[in-house]
């Protein structure tokens, strides 16, 4: 792991200097800001590995500020170490709740604010070091489904979907040659809200088909019942 970049928001100097002296000391790469707007955006900008986040600013507030970090996907998976004065406890549960990963009260020793830090960088990667993989491969590899991407591959070529589509040809792909009524498909592509009606499935399909070329026919409809996955037939020639 290179060295980990540690954003401090701390609109005291003194509080600043004293744990960006102990991130140096730790081998890691400590930036200061001192208001909340700034340094949302620099968030943005340059995700840092961490965030030690004072919940009184001058202008948003530290709580404020964690629910932005938690409400956008790039910026989600940031942990965020918060600083809190005493009486702020209820400032404290809101942050927990909403997604920060620790706290510590100030005054606080820097010595356990580092090792919150360590902490949460080390759960950090380890998640990171998981593989996850969700990828589907169908017809001997000729068609890849990541919903982790919500991407397709055909033949090895990236191809897009609209979500519906996505949705559909994932539900089916599961569980290749089993039947799903339109209903159940519906139920299954609407985790996504997306609102369907049974005829506009029939729309999505015949687009979905469009778009999966020579593999269209993966795609089957059972009459009166619904669709089914299945590899198409051997193409002749
Ligand atoms: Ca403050």
């Amino acid at each position: 792991m290179s060295k980990p970049h540690v954003l401090i928001v701390e609109d005291e100097p003194d509080i600043a200097d004293l744990i960006r002296f102990h991130c140096d000391r730790e081998g890691m790469e400590a930036e200061v800001i001192g208001a909340g707007k700034p340094a949302v955006e620099s968030i943005r900008k340059t995700p840092p590995d961490v965030v030690i986040l004072d919940l009184m600013l001058p202008d948003v507030g530290g709580i404020e500020i964690c629910r932005r970090l938690k409400q956008w996907p790039e910026t989600r998976e940031i942990p965020v170490v918060m600083v809190t004065a005493k009486g702020e406890e209820s400032d404290v549960v809101t942050g927990l709740e909403i997604g920060a990963d620790d706290y510590v009260v100030k005054p606080f020793s820097p010595r356990v604010l580092m090792a919150r830090v360590r902490a949460v960088l080390r759960r950090r990667a380890e998640l990171q070091e998981i593989p996850v993989d969700n990828r589907l491969e169908r017809i001997d590899g000729r068609l890849v489904i990541d919903p982790d991407r919500h991407v397709i591959t055909i033949d090895t070529k990236p191809t897009d979907l609209t979500v519906t589509e996505f949705g559909i040809l994932n539900h089916l792909a599961q569980r290749p040659g089993f039947v799903r009524t339109r209903d159940q498909i519906i139920a299954a592509v609407h985790g996504r809200n997306v609102v369907l009606s049974s005829r506009t499935i029939d729309v999505h399909v015949t687009a979905l088909r469009k778009k999966l070329g020579s593999l269209a026919g993966c795609v089957e409809t059972v009459r009166g019942i619904g669709y089914r996955f299945c590899a198409p037939p051997e193409e002749v020639g």
